[in-house]
């Protein structure tokens, strides 16, 4: 059997493009880890266009549900896909971590992002027994200690707002001369009598027993060995693409993400399309995601039936 489209992701994106697929009668395979994506871990959405409010528990429910009402759409959850290759020159090769193989057309990866780590001795030793990537998830644990958060941007000077209600005490560390986030949050964050901010600091170890008890690092100034004595570090230096599957078939930017044409969301490769986080795009968001992966989609139906991707008589109202 060879799909017309395999989907790799279940988040917005890749739930989105499944619909649009199957309404399409596309032959469709949604290959993902699991369905409803990377805010199914938050306490509540609330910029969901039709839904005011909704915890991120149900909103990944609520994706699966829309999902599984569609005729015709193969999904396997819990099957990651490890490899995108060409095949006879008409279609690709999708594998999988479970030894499987599937043939397609065209290819639309939807496989979102990760947290980037710092790579330092004992970051992984002490995962889950103090360091931590997500503060939205994991602020609440940190409720009467001490805590250091590395990075200077948005992502961290955020981490930093959602332990302040927990945290008795939160230093900020960044490498870079100058903590870069917005302005605004900026002097809101490092305004606090409870935050400790470092600049020109490069983390080197996360030390500990059981648990983390400090954070090393240099203070590039003056060259000179820190630490920070805290029970628990969390690393907000950004996200990277999950997307290991296809490097050699698709352009990709120095950061990793997948480039697209905006208007297509095709790839360099023809026939390789892709949506949501993982791609060049600017505002990583579950509305954004979502119509990315719309686009995707259809524009991977006029791809396999010969038109070329962004056909203006491509029919989508009332069908
Ligand atoms: C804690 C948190 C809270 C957030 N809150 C909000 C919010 O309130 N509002 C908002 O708009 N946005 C929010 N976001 C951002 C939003 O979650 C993302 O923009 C959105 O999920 C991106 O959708 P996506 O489909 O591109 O990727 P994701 O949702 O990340 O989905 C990726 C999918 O790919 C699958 N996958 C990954 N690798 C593979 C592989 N190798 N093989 C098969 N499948 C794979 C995963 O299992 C998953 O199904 C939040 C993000 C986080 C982390």
């Amino acid at each position: 059997m060879v799909y017309d489209v395999i989907i790799v992701g279940g988040g917005p994106a890749g739930v989105t493009a499944g619909v649009y697929a199957a309404r399409k009668k596309m032959k469709c395979l949604l290959l993902a880890g699991t369905i409803g994506g990377s805010s199914s871990i938050s306490a509540t959405i609330e910029n969901w266009i039709g839904e005011p409010s909704i915890t991120g528990v149900g909103f990944g429910q609520r994706l699966e549900a829309h999902l599984r009402a569609q005729e015709g759409i193969d999904i396997r959850t819990d099957e990651a896909v490890t490899g995108i290759g060409r095949n006879d020159g008409t279609t690709f090769l999708v594998t999988t971590e479970k030894g499987e193989t599937f043939e397609t057309k065209s290819v639309i990866v939807a496989s979102g992002v990760r947290h980037r780590h710092l790579g330092v001795p004992g970051e992984d030793l002490f995962q889950g027994k103090g360091v931590a990537y997500c503060s939205t998830c994991d602020a609440p644990f940190f409720r009467n200690k001490t805590v250091t958060v590395v990075g200077g941007g948005n992502c961290a000077l955020e981490a930093v707002e959602d332990l302040l209600p927990y945290a008795t005490k939160v230093t900020i560390l960044t490498i870079d001369p100058e903590f870069t986030g917005d302005p605004v949050l900026r002097e809101r964050v490092l305004g606090s009598e409870k935050v400790s901010a470092i600049r020109n600091a490069k983390s080197e170890e996360i030390v500990g027993e059981r648990k983390v008890t400090a954070l090393r690092y240099e203070d590039l100034s003056t060259g000179e060995r820190r630490e920070i004595p805290c029970d628990g570090v969390f690393v907000e230096i950004g996200m990277m693409p999950n997307f290991e599957l296809a490097r050699d078939l698709v352009e990709r930017t120095r950061g990793g993400e997948i480039v697209v044409n905006p208007r297509t969301f095709e790839t360099s490769c023809p026939g390789i399309f892709a949506a949501g986080d993982v791609t060049d795009q600017p505002y990583r968001q579950n509305n954004i995601s979502a119509g990315q992966g719309a686009v995707a989609s259809l524009s991977a139906y006029d791809f396999v039936r010969g038109a070329g991707a962004g056909d203006p008589t491509t029919v989508v109202s009332g069908d």
